[in-house]
């Protein structure tokens, strides 16, 4: 959640940091602030968007400098108020001019808070942050860097954060455990920030910080620490963003352009992997762990949203193609469930950042019960990503629309690589394979087509987008798919809806159904397809408006059907990558229609680094 941006270089810092808080504004955007030292802080702090804050620095003149720090919040600890906001100070009156910009929760700021008070301490906001910035004030001995370690030994729960002090006009201190942190290196500059994003437009040089570690940054040079003060050495690596990636271009919104980018990321995804001529598969990530995993007795997939129902179409595909038992589940439930976890276990942790903090802490538990860790991310170079033992990214390109969607489709084609790679090195036959893959194949094109059909579907969803509830039914694989749809229609059209098997619709919820309410069934032809349309005629009989995700050439499902979205054939188990697709343009549209900030929905930030 939350972004962080610091700059200490040679150029004006203020433009430097209020364009990385743009590319940023994904993460989280309840309030922004700012702090530039020019002999003295200056500090700006707002509530809402970082374009109000631009308007605040640009009156206020005074924002000149060329260290500086600043931060968009998505609140954990006191309401989204002006003194809430990032930076924050050391106290007022005996203070030494530190500020302060956190990402995380500092999980015994109590106690501390307690402890500081007793000391003469006050405070201005109800954060746990501020508790930091008191913190490192009362430790502080004339040096920043030794200062900030000395707090963040006595701190415990998850930070990424910047500091710098009036006195040292010379030193940014970065540190992080548990939320992420990257460190663009230019030259005479840094540019830190939490995602690639707000660094690639100054630098392709970067270096992630390890938990623990603390960061010393002059316009000369840099050194890294432990909190006790032991030298470590980062490892600078080449940032795989370019910036046309980040850019909107010609569309509306984020989560359009991605929806339309998805047969194209896809082929990325499948590229170099796939090799339907000789029906094999290679997944480089996975490198020596091969073995272990061909010869897995059990395989738990964790994540959260819409990654955990990318686990479910996973765990349906490993089941059926590598038979291996698979469960999926909540991340955060899974870690705190005591769970069964043994050497025949294989962990797959599932998330678009890499650094979902639930899914992180899941992952590390199944490792420490001696599971194979792997993980299935986006990012490359997260800390999900560093923590696995083996791994395959979803090479779907940066992510910016907080509603996941090329994320999704790049999840569940991994899956499915990584369950035809076990199975073949079970059982399934090369011919079996070679198939598949070339069904796999044909996928991106087969997108192309439902994409064509968007402004029908466009025109569907304003026929119901006036309507309160809304029920989102599929049986099977079509299942997640479901929860899938009625989770975007949740998060950005704030429209009630659920999501659930067809069949258990006749054990309670069907009490909801009444005239007109919209009920969206995801009926591709597969097996299941004749059990779906009962529960069509069950959901028609009690007055609800049926709108059918179905396969082309089913002129059948028009009869029953207020609306349809045809999607083409597929085999079943590879049908979600295309029945999810429509669901994504009518949630899309809906929230449009509705005047939601597609991109930006109440509430949410795109990369949950809280637990
Ligand atoms: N816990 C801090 C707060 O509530 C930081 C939240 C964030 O990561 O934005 O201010």
């Amino acid at each position: 959640m939350c972004g962080i941006v610091a700059y200490i270089g040679v150029r004006q810092a203020a433009p430097i940091l209020l364009e990385g808080l743009k590319r940023l504004e994904y993460r989280g955007y309840d309030s922004a602030g700012i702090a530039v030292l020019d002999g003295a802080l200056n500090v700006a702090r707002t509530v809402g968007r970082v374009s109000i804050l631009e308007e605040l620095v640009e009156t206020r003149g005074t924002f000149n400098g060329s260290l500086g720090i600043a931060h968009t919040r998505w609140a954990t600890h006191g309401g989204v108020v002006e003194r809430n906001a990032h930076p924050h100070l050391d106290d007022n009156t005996m203070g030494h001019g530190i500020a302060v910009i956190h990402n995380g929760i500092i999980e015994n700021y109590e106690s501390i808070k307690t402890w500081l008070v007793e000391k003469g301490h006050s405070f201005a906001s109800e954060t746990d942050t501020e508790v930091l910035a008191h913190l490192i004030g009362e430790l502080y001995h004339g040096d920043l860097e030794t200062a900030v370690q000395a707090a963040l030994r006595e701190v415990t729960g998850a930070y990424a954060i910047a500091v710098i002090c009036a006195t040292e006009p010379n030193t940014l201190v970065v540190a992080r455990k548990g939320s992420p942190l990257l460190v663009g290196v230019g030259k005479g500059e840094y540019v830190v920030a939490s995602d690639a994003s707000a660094i690639v437009s100054h630098t392709t040089q970067a270096f992630s910080l390890s938990d623990y570690t603390v960061a010393k940054l002059t316009r000369e040079s840099f050194r890294t620490t432990t909190l006790d003060n032991v030298p470590v050495t980062p490892e600078v690596r080449e940032l795989e963003v370019d910036l046309a990636q980040i850019e909107l271009g010609s569309f509306r919104h984020y989560m359009l352009k991605e929806i339309h980018e998805q047969p194209r990321v896809l082929r990325t995804c499948l590229q170099g992997r796939v090799d339907t001529r000789t029906g094999s598969i290679t997944l480089g990530g996975i490198g020596e762990h091969a073995r272990t995993l061909a010869n897995a007795k059990r395989i738990v997939m964790v994540g959260q949203g819409t990654a955990l129902h990318a686990c479910m179409v996973g765990s349906y595909l490993m089941e059926e193609l590598a038979k291996v038992v698979t469960e999926y589940d909540y991340a955060s439930e899974f870690r705190y469930r005591n769970p069964i976890v043994d050497f025949g276990t294989a962990v797959i942790a599932v998330s678009q950042s890499g650094e979902t903090a639930d899914t992180l802490a899941a992952l590390q538990e199944g490792k420490q019960r001696g599971a194979l860790a792997l993980g299935v991310v986006n990012v490359v170079g997260s800390t999900i990503s560093r923590e696995t033992d083996a791994g395959v990214y979803l090479r779907v390109g940066p992510e910016i629309g907080v509603a996941s969607t090329k994320a999704f489709l790049g999840q569940v084609a991994v899956l499915a690589m990584l369950s035809v790679y076990i199975g073949r090195r079970r059982f399934l036959s090369q011919e079996f394979v070679q198939q598949f893959l070339q069904e796999m194949d044909a996928i991106p094109a087969k997108i192309e087509r439902v994409l064509e059909a968007e402004e029908s579907i466009r025109q569907s969803t304003a026929r119901f987008v006036d309507r309160e509830n809304w029920l989102f039914l599929g049986r099977g694989v079509n299942y997640p798919v479901a929860l899938e749809g009625a989770l975007e229609w949740k998060d950005i059209s704030y429209i009630h809806a659920e999501g659930m098997p067809a069949a258990e619709m006749k054990h309670g919820p069907i009490a909801l159904i009444d005239k007109g309410m919209p009920v969206v069934f995801v009926a591709t032809r597969n097996s299941q397809y004749e059990k779906v349309l009962s529960n069509i005629e069950e959901v028609r009989a009690r007055g609800g408006h049926v709108i059918a995700v179905a396969t082309e050439g089913d002129d059948y499902i028009r009869t029953k059907a207020e609306s349809v979205f045809y999607v083409p054939d597929a085999p079943e188990l590879l049908q979600p990558l295309l029945s999810v697709v429509p669901l994504q343009l009518l949630a899309y549209h809906a929230a449009v229609m509705r005047g939601k900030d597609v991109d930006k929905p109440r509430n949410l930030a795109k990369s949950v680094t809280v637990e």
